[in-house]
């Protein structure tokens, strides 16, 4: 057992959802409000586990019909977001979890389904029960979450993902 490991994380979701927002909140525990898209992002950063040092490197994806098989063989774990205002972006979620679950042998890689966006509560689309059964259905992690309001959810659900990610490693 090497005491580096390396986790890739893809961020996927359609246009508008808030990857980028999520992503950056993660990372820097700040919001800016907007973000630039139109090409793929990628970020590294360290996280420390039971005194081991994991490498984590996240792809903040954008528009790029073509781009699924690519993301699907660099990536070890997958982030499905949709906003919670927003219900096509709730039916790309199911179809992302669908193609991913056809894909891939499910314990070859962590999933996690994040409804983005709960500050916009009154405008909401897709209920918490919703997001909770569709994750039921594939096995994944799921949280609601607002990368406008604050981190502590986004840290929350990043970190579970992660956990998961690297204890899969172990495991293998
Ligand atoms: P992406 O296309 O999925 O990367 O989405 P962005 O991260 O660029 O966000 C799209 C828009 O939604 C931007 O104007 C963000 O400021 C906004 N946004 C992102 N997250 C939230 C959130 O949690 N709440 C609200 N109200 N707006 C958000
Ligand atoms: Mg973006």
């Amino acid at each position: 057992m090497t005491n580096l490991s390396r986790i890739k994380v893809v961020v996927l979701g359609t246009n508008g959802v808030g990857k980028s927002a999520v992503t950056v909140r993660y990372l820097t525990k700040r919001y800016i409000g907007e973000y630039s898209s139109g090409k793929d992002m990628t970020y590294q950063h360290k996280v420390t586990f039971d005194s081991v040092v994991t490498e984590i490197e996240i792809l903040d994806t954008s528009m790029c019909s073509g781009c699924f098989n690519e993301h699907l063989k660099w990536g070890d774990a997958f982030v499905v977001v949709y906003s919670v205002e927003d219900k096509a972006s709730f039916q790309g979620a199911r179809r992302t979890l669908q193609n991913l679950s056809q894909a891939k042998e499910s314990s070859f890689f962590s999933l996690l389904l994040l409804g983005n966006k709960r500050d916009l509560d009154y405008m909401r689309r897709v209920e918490v029960d919703d997001g909770q059964e569709l994750s039921l259905k594939y096995g994944c992690q799921f949280y609601e979450v607002s990368a406008a309001e604050n981190s502590a959810g986004v840290s929350l659900a990043f970190m579970s993902l992660l956990r998961e990610a690297r204890s899969a490693q172990l495991l293998r």
